[in-house]
């Protein structure tokens, strides 16, 4: 996966790729739980993504005739792309993951099947390469620095511990696993499909430490029991963005399906400002306590997790979908283009957190405020609404305006995109 890896592939290829042989293993699993329409569809095309095509963005020096099935018009000179295999930023992987799907797409609709099974094999590889629990530490693809934290047993000491986290030889199953459908267009497919890698980059963040444990102590069982933790979700995920390829080509989707895509929470997505996925000490704000937004809770204190909560109408609700967040720290969240045409969000304060509180709270889309409203502690919540068209970045934003800022606990909940 490493761009200067290709010279030494034929030397040793296990050592040295993405996911190596699970990429494979991988492929396959999330192949095997497609329908049988796609099956057929695929026809010889489907052996040959689990065996070749998920390579194919490794292979780019080797195997220069698929290359371009690993290249974007955009960037015409470079023959490896490094974002096909490392997370950068949000607007960037989304973008990758966009073009390659509407490759796919269109080559499925102009009867193209190699081609297209060409290019959903380098979606593959991209879904597979950021669950891969080698990727997962930011800036730190070797390891070199999380082994200061966990130095290394006497038998590890001077490997690389990149191909040893993620390669070794096992079958991964899915099976019972229903693809879910992802988007009735390639922005809305795409876009959904990044949020489901950012789901799946974090179960294998969860699985990289115990692997390197594993790994020090010499116990393959447990490096191969945390390694498919992450290759089961990983394949969860790639039968997702190929299922819905397929349906995007054939435009065929299933009416339940269809309607499930109607509306959106956002409440459990990462915006802009956690970056990687995680949000950096910048983005701390310091009322109505030290610390950063929450998805699903809102802290006492900034220490004790309690379930969001409204005051709507005269009665209050509980929201298990929702955000609780600081004063004076936005939050960006990046909109597929012509997609959504209305946000919807419940705003308000903790009933009882919140009762002396006093907070401005503002929508904004492309710099422009859509709505805003000021609410005291003791206001039932408000519904805010705005139209979305056009919209490429949705932004939520809380001023204290009270005097009490410790007492700002303030709720975005249910926060909603509604298609047109
Ligand atoms: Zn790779």
């Amino acid at each position: 996966m490493k761009h200067f890896v290709t010279f030494f592939v034929l030397a040793a290829p296990s050592l040295l790729f993405g996911w190596g042989e699970p990429h494979h293993a991988i492929t396959r699993a999330a192949l095997e739980v497609l329908p049988v329409w796609q099956k057929e569809a695929l026809g010889g095309e489907l052996k040959q993504m689990g065996d070749s095509y998920c390579m194919i963005p490794d292979n780019v020096y080797a195997d220069k005739e698929n290359a371009r099935f690993a290249k974007m018009e955009s960037a015409p000179n470079e023959v490896y792309l490094k974002i096909l295999h490392l997370p950068t930023q949000q607007a960037e992987y989304l973008e990758v993951m966009r073009y390659f799907m509407e490759k796919a797409v269109a080559a499925l609709r102009e009867g193209r099947m190699g081609d297209a099974a060409r290019y959903m094999g380098t979606v593959c590889h991209q879904v597979e390469d950021y669950g891969s629990p080698a990727h997962t530490v930011p800036g730190d693809n070797m390891f070199t620095l999380l082994q200061q934290f966990l130095p290394p047993s006497d038998a590890m000491k001077d490997q690389l511990m990149h191909g040893p986290i993620e390669n070794g030889d096992f079958k991964v199953s899915i099976d019972g696993y229903q693809p879910k459908l992802l988007g009735t267009t390639v922005n809305e497919a795409a876009w959904k499909l990044m949020h489901r890698v950012h789901e799946e980059i974090l179960n294998a963040r969860s699985t990289t430490v115990p692997i390197i444990e594993a790994l020090y102590g010499e116990e393959k069982e447990s490096v191969v029991k945390h390694q498919m933790r992450a290759a089961v979700m990983d394949a969860q995920v790639v039968a997702d963005a190929v299922y819905s390829m397929l349906c995007l080509g054939a435009q065929k989707y299933a009416e339940a399906e269809q309607a499930a895509l109607k509306q959106v929470q956002i409440g459990s997505f990462f915006p802009l400002e956690a970056v990687s996925l995680y949000y950096p000490q910048a983005q701390f704000f310091s009322s109505p306590y030290w610390g950063h937004a929450r998805s699903g809770v809102i802290l006492v204190g900034g220490n004790k997790a309690v379930p969001l909560k409204l005051c709507v109408g005269s009665r209050n609700q509980e929201f298990e979908n929702g955000i609780s967040a600081g004063m004076g720290k936005t939050l960006t969240f990046l909109l597929p283009k012509n997609v959504y045409a209305r946000f919807t969000v419940l705003a308000g304060l903790h009933p009882e957190l919140g009762a002396k509180g006093r907070v401005e709270f503002t929508i904004s889309g492309d710099g422009k405020v859509l709505s805003t409203v000021i609410l005291n502690g003791t206001d039932p919540a408000k519904l805010l609404e705005c139209d979305v068209t056009g919209v490429a970045e949705l932004q939520l934003a809380l001023t204290s305006r009270g005097v009490d800022a410790k007492s700002n606990y303030a709720i975005w909940a249910e926060p909603t995109l509604v298609k047109p």
